[in-house]
């Protein structure tokens, strides 16, 4: 997409903005510096210091009678608009966080396992294939790690097994699917 105003192009914050169905080109800017002004960051989560809901989501009033949540907002600054339809997950435990890497793009359908995984507590504890949310079999779990171990990137891996980078991460270091040798 070009962009009609004159910013040095290799900034994606305001190059992403323009792309937001949200939030309108001629306010691209000052928009984006709102923004920022309300994130807390630190090495670990970016948290948004502005209004939250209910849930912890953080809010980001874009217009008048128009707020938006601050972590889709972040995503499409960044990235651009979000297909629709889809949803913008934590991979943190931080609702509130907006910082880039440490959110991904889903489904609805990710979205339910994503919150049965962080709920876990609430599953009894079933590991791999007996909990509700797999999608994986063991054997499954063993060919990503094998595909990590060669060198295959996290996206490629992802696709291949429907699932997302986050879990394809999460599966090759051990942090899910742990029982699996
Ligand atoms: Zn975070």
């Amino acid at each position: 997409m070009k962009h009609s105003w004159s910013v040095k192009p290799k900034r994606s914050l305001v190059a992403g903005l323009a792309t937001s169905p949200y939030i309108r080109k001629r306010r691209a800017v000052p928009l984006a510096e709102k923004f920022w002004l309300r994130v807390r960051k630190s090495n670990g989560c970016w948290v948004w210091g502005g209004s939250k809901n209910h849930f912890g989501y953080g809010s980001f009033h874009v217009r008048r009678g128009y707020s938006v949540y601050a972590h889709r907002a972040a995503w499409e600054m960044a990235r651009g608009p979000i297909p629709i339809g889809m949803c913008v997950l934590h991979r943190c435990d931080n609702p509130a966080c907006v910082r880039l890497s440490h959110l991904w793009v889903g489904t609805q359908i990710e979205n339910v396992h994503d919150m049965q995984r962080k709920g876990r507590a609430a599953n009894g504890g079933l590991k791999g294939e007996m909990h509700p949310a797999a999608k994986m079999t063991e054997d499954d779990v063993r060919k990503v790690r094998g595909m990590r171990g060669l060198g295959f990137g996290l996206k490629d891996i992802a696709r291949q097994f429907s699932i997302s980078i986050a879990q394809v991460h999460d599966i090759a270091r051990g942090k899910s699917w742990a029982h699996i040798k």
